[in-house]
């Protein structure tokens, strides 16, 4: 069992810097896990802290069964996966993969069987013999994940393990950890800062911010379901448009009105709305750029959600492109298909999907139905 359990966890760092507050997170066995947040929201703190290489403050954390608090990092059976590899330069692959076994003095032929197993899995077996500096950036990586994966911990922790190669090695890395994830199923802990890299690769994700936990679900459930303003614009590439507005009920309508904008908000949502007490109040709606429609069937569906926009700049993706375009004074992307190439200046027909609208608390930001 490598359940790894975090309850009540704080970090203080000298100087009244709180970089970790009441952090709580069940993390089930086999589970890979990705902390996500913005630079300095406490993810590395957090992990560090399960490494046992920052003392918690205050908290719980248990590996396994084990409250681990005060075991020394070398006896809590993790392995630990840097940015910077870490390698030693003048030992072969081979050798920077057995090293943490001959330290722990693993009988030679066990060492043997588990290096040329872990280079098996990793497909380095042909670079065995050779120095760190023989070997590219994606290499590296892997003999990094090698040395890590030879220790046959109870968990993985990986902290940013992708961000020093190129973003196309980067792609495909992610798949292999992937892929290596469900191979050997170790409990995995994975930072990163890249959104696109915590969608791609967590079973769950756990966005941070300002050493708060935000939002713990899986990667689907907070894209389509942000529990705040914050969750909302942090996941998902272009960042959801927000429109700041007001919601006002009309002969028993509720409509979001901002400058330019009058939408009737579908009747599924009045519920929820008159419970948060938000009818009056100033929100923002939140619609992301794929959810706004070209296409005349959408136009059809939903006359209620169109809105009419001059083109002001046209990102060609490829297969896509990206307009952006200003209703009363606020800024808009749509994501809309390459097909459809409207040129700047001219007037478009938009039409959000009214299943995908997200209203928020203008003041606490916070998701209201
Ligand atoms: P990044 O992506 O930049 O690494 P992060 O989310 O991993 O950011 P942390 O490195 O965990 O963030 O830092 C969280 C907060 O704690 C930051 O405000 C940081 O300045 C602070 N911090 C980190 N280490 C120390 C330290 N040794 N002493 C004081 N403050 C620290």
């Amino acid at each position: 069992m490598a359940r790894v359990l975090l309850q009540n966890i704080w970090k203080r760092y000298p100087g009244d810097v709180v970089a970790v507050k009441n952090f709580n997170l069940d993390i089930q066995d086999k589970e890979f896990v990705v902390f996500v947040g913005p630079s300095g929201c406490g993810k590395t703190t957090t992990l560090r802290m399960v490494a046992g290489l920052e003392d918690i403050t205050e908290g719980d954390l248990y590996i396994g069964d084990r409250r681990v608090n005060d075991v020394a990092p070398k006896d809590r059976d993790i392995a630990m996966v840097f940015q910077n590899y870490a390698l030693y330069p003048h030992m072969t692959v081979y050798q920077n993969m057995a090293f943490g076994l001959k330290l722990r003095k693993f009988p030679k032929a066990e060492i043997d069987r588990r290096v040329r197993e872990a280079a098996r899995i990793l497909d380095i077996e042909h670079l065995l013999d050779r120095k760190p500096k023989a070997l590219s950036g994606g290499q590296r990586q892997r003999v990094a994940l090698g040395r890590a994966i030879v220790r046959e911990p109870q968990v993985f922790l990986m902290d940013e393990p992708l961000s020093n190669l190129d973003a196309k090695l980067r792609v495909q890395m992610r798949a292999e950890i992937r892929k290596l994830h469900q191979r050997i199923q170790t409990t995995t802990i994975y930072v990163t800062h890249d959104q696109t890299e915590a969608m791609t690769m967590g079973d769950r994700i756990v966005v941070m911010r300002d050493g708060v936990i935000q939002q713990v679900a899986t990667p689907q459930e907070v894209y389509n379901h942000p529990v705040n303003m914050f969750v909302a614009g942090f996941i998902g590439s272009p960042a959801m448009n927000f429109l700041r507005g007001e919601l006002v009920e009309e002969g028993g309508s509720i409509y979001f009105r901002a400058p330019e904008i009058s939408i009737r908000l579908p009747e599924g949502r009045y519920p929820a709305l008159r419970q948060a007490g938000v009818i009056r109040k100033p929100v923002v709606l939140g619609i992301r750029p794929e959810d706004l429609h070209e296409d005349e069937v959408f136009q059809a569906t939903y006359p209620e959600g169109t809105i009419t926009g001059r083109v002001e700049v046209v990102e060609h993706m490829g297969s896509e492109l990206y307009l952006h375009f200003t209703k009363g004074g606020q800024p808009i992307v749509a994501r809309v298909s390459a097909r459809f190439d409207p040129r700047p200046g001219s007037e478009v027909k938009l039409t959000m999907d009214m299943n995908k609208l997200h209203i928020f608390d203008a003041e606490t930001e916070q998701a209201v139905g």
